[in-house]
Order: structure tokens, then sequence, then C-alpha cells
């Protein structure tokens, strides 16, 4: 048996009931054989893929809390700091009933090829809580976040592991959290990112990934002979990923018709109103159902359905395999170019393939949503520095960012024989650059 071959076999048996975690690994480590078999002894005798797919440490730990009826809850944390090669921990805090271990270590492995990609030093980790934000007072919010923070205060730190936000887990939430960090530690530092611009939180932040999204979603255009204007997108989800790429497509020319959110779906093909939608969701947080009340010419949908709408690029915003084979199916049927991944691994490999055989330029969730973790970075910098840049100073630096990593993702796949293949050229340069630092710090 070959060494990819034999390092995903252990990892299936150590970690047979975390689907979503051998997902990502096995599509990680399919895209990177080429780079592995042309030195397959070398990095055998290193273990370089059995490190890689441990984690550094992972913790789980209790988060009790009281409601507003007086009510003790309790609920699971969890951070998993991966992998440090590059720089220190980073990646967010997902706050959703479904999370769970294998949740939090595919995120944190995706992290670790995407945080390397956005050419700053950043390591890869990730953490969150089955809590449910839905429906909590902001009191309960405030009570859990602290005490998820109490716990999580232990682990991390500017220069050790430094979480953002994700599903979940917005301004507000790191908001609360920052607060309960400094009160334990007498300390004012950059832990965490996607702060309040008040209090070190670095402008065009909350836009970053959505607008990152477009500028590599552009980049592809361009580099086809092609560019944004008139194109007809369909976006999933309504939280902050897929608002803000909305945003950037229409101030680019293009026109979003759907947006959809964990129970329905809006179509709206006069373009969807971002404003109306930053007020349903930003500031009301409720429900999508408000939109078409609010918008004639609007249809809500109960359930799924924006990849039925034909278009000429999707971008699934939402959450982990939420674009399947039937889906990709209906896309390709409908004359789709491109598809461009805001969520992280919303594609099943299964689709990816299907999308890929059939001529739709599609780029990986770890290189077209890593604007946002990039920005993130930047803040890190603000605060290091003790200083603010203007919007425009970070959203030029975004672009750029987002520019170099559709180049160096091409390159990479043109390297190895698989050009237009972003999957394969997005993990081989990730891949390189943590393996590189990996091999030059020795046996760790
Ligand atoms: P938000 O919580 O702001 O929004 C998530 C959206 O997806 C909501 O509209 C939510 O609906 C919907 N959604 C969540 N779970 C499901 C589900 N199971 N089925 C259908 N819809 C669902 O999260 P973000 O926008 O921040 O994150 C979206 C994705 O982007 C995630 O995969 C995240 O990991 C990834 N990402 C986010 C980054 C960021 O900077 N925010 C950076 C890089 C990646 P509802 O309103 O009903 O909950």
């Amino acid at each position: 048996m070959n060494y990819v071959d034999e390092v995903l076999a252990k990892v299936q048996a150590k970690n047979a009931s975390e689907p979503e975690f051998l997902q990502a690994v096995e599509e990680v480590l399919e895209s990177i054989r080429p780079v592995v078999e042309a030195n397959e002894e070398f990095y055998k005798k290193e273990a370089i893929l059995e490190r890689i797919t441990e984690p550094d440490r992972q913790f789980k730990f209790r988060v009790a809390w009281v409601d507003d009826s007086g009510q003790v809850q309790v609920n699971t944390g969890y951070r998993v700091q991966f992998n440090n090669a590059i720089g220190p921990y980073k990646g967010g805090l997902r706050l959703h009933p479904s999370v769970y271990l294998g949740i939090i270590k595919f995120l944190g492995f995706e992290q670790i090829f995407k945080n390397a990609l956005t050419g700053l030093p950043i390591g890869g980790g990730k953490g969150g809580s089955d809590f449910d934000p839905k429906g909590k007072s902001d009191r309960e919010i405030m009570a859990f976040c602290q005490s998820f923070m109490t716990e999580l205060s232990k682990y991390i730190g500017a220069d050790i592991d430094v979480p953002a936000g994700d599903i979940g887990t917005g301004a507000r939430e790191i908001g609360y959290m920052f607060g309960q960090y400094k009160r334990i530690k007498s300390q004012w530092e950059g832990v965490l990112t996607g702060k309040g611009l008040s209090f070190g939180g670095s402008l065009a932040r909350t836009e970053a990934t959505g607008y990152g999204l477009l500028y590599i979603t552009e980049e592809l255009l361009k580099s086809h002979g092609d560019d944004m204007k008139g194109k007809k997108c369909v976006v999933s989800g309504a939280g902050n990923v897929a608002i803000y790429a909305i945003q950037k497509a229409h101030q680019l020319g293009a026109k979003c018709v759907t947006c959809s959110d964990s129970t329905g779906w809006i179509y709206d093909p006069e373009g969807i109103d971002v404003a109306l939608l930053q007020e349903i969701k930003e500031v009301k947080r409720a429900r999508l159902t408000e939109y078409a009340e609010a918008r004639p010419g609007a249809e809500y949908h109960d359930g799924r359905g924006v990849w039925a709408i034909p278009c000429d690029i999707a971008l699934p915003c939402a959450t982990q395999n939420e674009l399947m084979i039937e889906d990709a199916k209906e896309l390709v049927a409908n004359g789709c170019k491109a598809v461009c991944e805001g969520a992280n691994m919303p594609t099943t490999l299964e689709a990816t393939k299907y999308l890929m055989d059939n001529g739709i330029w599609f780029i990986p969730g770890k290189a077209a949503n890593a604007g946002g973790v990039a920005t993130s970075a930047l803040e890190m910098s603000q605060n290091s520095e003790r200083l603010s840049w203007t919007f425009d100073e970070v959203d030029k630096m975004l672009n750029r960012i987002m520019v170099d990593i559709y180049h160096n993702i091409d390159d990479a796949g043109k390297r190895y024989g698989c050009e237009g293949n972003y999957v394969v050229g997005a993990n081989i340069a990730g891949f390189e650059k943590v393996v590189d630092a990996m091999l030059a710090q020795g046996v760790c």
C-alpha cells in the first residue's frame, strides 16, 4: 500500500465516528498525492502525513450557565489547536447545536491550509460549542459567553491562539467573550478578532469573507477573459458571509437572486435587497419570511432549493455539505460557469467531482473564503502596533491577498499538471508551505 493510502486507512480507523473530519482529510490527502509520491520515502520517514492529520492538542470542557428562568444549562465547549508551524493558532468559534468534536476537527484541519494560503503567519485551530444562540436573550448569550471564556481563557493568548467568529458567533458574542478574557487576565491583548471597532476591531473585517469571495471570483473570471458584470448569481445563507458576498457582487455589477437560512430560501428576480436583508438578519435576527413580506416580487420557499435557479455563478455561503450531487447536476444542466465556496466545505466530495468533471470552475472554501481569516490577521497586526488602518487600506490589502491566492493556487495546479484544478492547487500550495515549516522545526 502506498503512503497516502496507508495514512488514510489509519486516520479512518482512528476517527471512524467523525465523518466530516474524514471527508476533509480525504480531500486534502487525495489532492497532495502527486507531491507525496514525488518524494514518498522521505515523507514517510518523517511521518509528515501522520503529524499533519493529528491535532497538536484538543480541549473539551463543560460550559454551565443560568438561563432567564433561573435554570442551569450545560453545554460542551471545544478548542482544537491543530498546527502552529507557521504562526499562532487561528480559527473561529462555532456556536451551533450540530457542533461536536468531528466538526471542530474538520474545520481546524481545513484552517491549517487556508491560513497558509493567505501568506500571513497564522497556524490552524478551531473551536465552538453545541450551544444554540437562536431565541436566547442578550443576557443568556452573555452568560454563556462568559462561562465559555472562563475555561477557554486558559488555553489562548495573542501569541498562542487567537479565536474569531464563525456560525453563531458574531460581534456581540466576541464582545462578551473579550470582556470576560480581560476580566480574568487583567490584561488587554488582541486575543480575539472580529472585535468591535471601539476596542481594537479592524475596519472591513465584517465584510471581509464575503468581499474576499467576490475578489477571488472576479480574478478567476478575469483570468478566463471575463468579468462579473451582468452575471446572475445564486447565493445560499443569509449570515455574515452571504450578506457581504451579495453586497460586493452587486457593486461589481452582478445580480444575486437568492439567499437562504436554515428554514427556507428567497428567490428575488430583481436582485436581493441587501439593506432589507441586513435589517432582518443583523438587526432583528428574524426569519427570511419577513423578507418576502416586505418585498413584492420576491418569493419565499420552505426547505432548500437555491441551486435549482439558473445562474452563471453559484456561491454557497451557509454551511458544510449543503450542495449535493443532485444540486450539482442542476447547476451544470442550467449552464452555471463557476462555483466558489464562501462557506467551509459546503460542497460534498461527490458534487465537487461532478462539477469539475463537467468543466465548472470550482474554487474551494479554503481559498475562496480565506479573506475573513486574512483580515483577522490584519486585525492582529493593527493590535500589535496599536494602530488602526482605514477601511480602504484594509480592503486594498484584502483584495491583493485574494488575487495572490488565486494565482498561487492556479500556479500550484499547473506545476503538478492539473491546470484549472483549484482544489488540487489550493491543497498543494497550503501543504507545501506548512510542511516546509514543519520540517525546518524538527520532529515535533
Ligand atoms: P452566520 O451564522 O452568520 O450565517 C450562517 C447562515 O447559514 C445563516 O443564514 C444560517 O441560517 C445558515 N445555516 C446555518 N446552518 C445551516 C444549515 N444546517 N442549513 C441551512 N442553512 C444553514 O455564519 P457565517 O456567515 O459567518 O458562516 C457561514 C459559513 O462560512 C460557515 O461555513 C463558516 O464556517 C464559513 N466561514 C465564515 C467566515 C466568517 O468570517 N464569518 C470565514 C470563513 C468561513 P439561520 O439564520 O437560520 O441560522
